[in-house]
């Protein structure tokens, strides 16, 4: 079901068009636009008015980014036991709310990054290992 708009109602903004603010069920119109007839004094939609600010505000709080400070050193990813103990450091920080999971999910894949290059760096090796045991061997008599 449509969500009602204040201008269903009549209510109209200063230039003439309908209001498009949506309204809660029982109030016909927003705050900024009420029926006449329906006794709200001023006081009352300056109340509600403050309230819709209020939670405006709050909303817009819980939607900062929670995030480390400026002087957090850069991650050292050189071993597996650098990514074991960035993913803990950062579990922790996610655990006491120092850190937005967002940013903790992008750092994440950062970390996934560096040891799929360590995991290619190893192949590498092995590789290069297991040409030269084979060289040796076509070597012998
Ligand atoms: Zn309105």
């Amino acid at each position: 079901m449509k969500r009602p708009r204040c201008g269903d109602s009549g209510g109209r903004t200063l230039a003439g068009a309908p209001c498009e603010q949506l309204v809660e069920q029982g109030r016909p119109r927003c705050c900024w636009h009420p029926l006449e007839e329906s006794g709200v004094t001023e006081e009352q939609r300056a109340e509600q008015r403050r309230e819709l600010a209020t939670r405006g505000s709050v909303q817009a709080r819980l939607n900062v980014m929670l995030s480390l400070p400026p002087e957090t050193p850069d991650p050292v990813y050189r071993t597996p036991a650098d990514v074991i103990a960035f993913a803990e450091r950062t579990a922790g920080q996610v655990l006491r709310r120092e850190l937005d999971t967002r940013l903790a999910a992008e750092a994440h894949e950062n970390a996934a990054l560096a040891l799929k290059a360590m995991e290619l760096t190893a192949w590498a090796t092995i590789e290069a290992l297991r040409r030269s045991v084979l060289g040796r061997r076509r070597g012998r008599p």
